[in-house]
C-alpha cells in the first residue's frame, strides 16, 4: 500500500471511468429555504442517495477495480464504523471477490445488517479498547486478503473525490465546497477534484466538535490522534486522519471548522422537513457548517456534500422528536 504514489486528480478522473455504470450520479439539489437562510446559492449533492447510502461506495468500488487476479482470489478484508463496510461488501459482491469485515460490536444495526445482507462476513471489535486497524492487518496476513482501509489508500480517495468531481461538472466553478472529514477520504478526494475543476473553490473541512483532530492536526502541522470521540457523527469518530490524506489537506483545504451535536440534529431535521431527505447525522456536518452560519457565505455559490443517509430508523424518531 505505501508502494502506491500519493493520488493525483488524473486518478480522480481514472476512478469516475472505473466507476461509470457502476455508482449512481447522485443528485444535486438546491432548495430555497436552505439558501434564504445562508443567503447563498446552495447546491447539495446527496451521496445520501448513493448505492448503499453513502458516497464510499465509490472508493471501495475504484480499490476493488485496480485488483489483479492473485488479489481477487484470496479476497479483501477492511475495518469499519459502517459504511465502507458496506460500500466493501456491495462493491465485492459485484466483482465476485470475497470480503471479510471487521466492525465495532457496537456499530448501527443497520449498517451491521446490511454489510451481512451484502455477503460481508463480518467480524466485531470493542472500538474503546481494541485496535481495530491491528486487528484488520493480522487477519490480511493470515488469510492472505488485501486490506482496503476505509480512507488512507490512494484508490479510495481518488475514487471518493469523483462526487466532487461530479458536482462541479453539473454547477461550474464554485466560491466554496463544505466537505465533512472522519480520515479525510472524501475531502482528500474533493479537494484534488477542487483544485483542478474549480481552482478559485475554498475547500471547508468540517469535523464534529467532540472530534476535532484534523482541525488540530492542521493548525499543528503533523497528524494529531485523539481518543475516540463521543458524537452522534459516528462515520466522522475517527481518531486522526491518514497518511496519504493530510498532506492533500495541508495543501488543498482552507480550513477546517466544527459542529456540535445539537447543530447536526437540527440540520437533520432541517433535511427531513424541508427537503424530505433522511440523512445521517454524520451526512449533516457540511451543511451544518453553513445552515447553521458557522462559515458566513452570503451572496456565494455554494457546493456541499452530503456524505451518506444510513441511519438506524428508531434513533432518527429520536433525534426528529
Ligand atoms: C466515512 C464517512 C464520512 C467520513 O469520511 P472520511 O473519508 O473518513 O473523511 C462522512 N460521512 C459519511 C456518511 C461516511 O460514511
Amino acid at each position: 500500500m505505501s508502494t502506491l504514489p500519493a493520488p493525483t486528480f488524473d486518478d480522480v478522473a481514472d476512478a469516475a471511468r472505473r466507476i461509470e455504470g457502476f455508482a449512481h450520479r447522485t443528485p444535486v439539489l438546491t432548495s430555497r429555504t436552505a439558501d434564504a437562510i445562508a443567503g447563498a446559492s446552495l447546491f447539495f449533492k446527496c451521496e445520501n442517495f448513493q448505492r448503499m447510502g453513502a458516497f464510499k461506495f465509490r472508493g471501495a468500488y475504484n480499490a476493488l477495480s485496480h485488483f489483479n487476479d492473485r488479489q481477487r482470489a484470496a479476497g479483501v478484508i477492511t475495518y469499519s464504523s459502517g459504511n465502507h463496510a458496506q460500500a466493501i461488501a456491495l462493491s465485492a459482491k459485484l466483482a465476485g471477490i470475497r470480503a471479510t469485515i471487521v466492525m465495532p460490536e457496537d456499530a448501527p444495526a443497520a449498517k451491521m445488517e446490511a454489510t451481512r445482507g451484502y455477503g460481508g462476513e463480518v467480524i466485531t471489535y470493542d472500538r474503546y479498547t481494541q485496535n481495530r486497524e491491528e486487528i484488520g492487518r493480522k487477519l490480511a496476513e493470515e488469510r492472505g486478503m488485501t486490506l482496503i482501509p476505509p480512507y488512507d489508500h490512494p484508490h479510495v480517495i481518488a475514487g471518493q473525490g469523483t462526487a466532487a468531481k461530479e458536482l462541479i461538472e453539473e454547477t461550474g466553478p464554485l466560491d466554496y465546497l463544505f466537505v465533512c472529514l472522519g480520515g479525510g477520504g472524501l475531502i482528500g478526494g474533493c479537494a484534488l477534484a477542487a483544485a483542478a475543476l474549480s481552482p478559485d473553490c475554498k475547500v471547508i473541512g468540517v469535523e464534529p466538535e467532540a472530534g476535532n483532530d484534523a482541525q488540530q492536526s492542521l493548525a499543528r502541522g503533523e497528524i494529531v490522534h485523539i481518543d475516540v470521540p463521543r458524537t452522534i457523527a459516528d462515520g466522522a469518530a475517527s481518531t486522526h486522519v491518514g497518511e496519504y490524506n493530510f498532506p492533500i489537506i495541508q495543501r488543498h483545504v482552507d480550513r477546517i471548522v466544527t459542529v456540535s451535536d445539537a447543530q447536526l440534529i437540527d440540520t437533520l431535521r432541517f433535511f427531513a422537513q424541508r427537503m424530505k431527505m433522511v440523512v445521517e447525522p454524520t451526512g449533516c456536518l457540511a451543511a451544518a457548517a453553513v445552515l447553521q452560519k458557522v462559515v458566513p457565505v452570503e451572496g456565494k455559490r455554494v457546493g456541499v456534500i452530503v456524505s451518506g443517509g444510513n441511519v438506524d430508523l428508531p434513533k432518527l424518531s429520536q433525534y426528529l422528536a
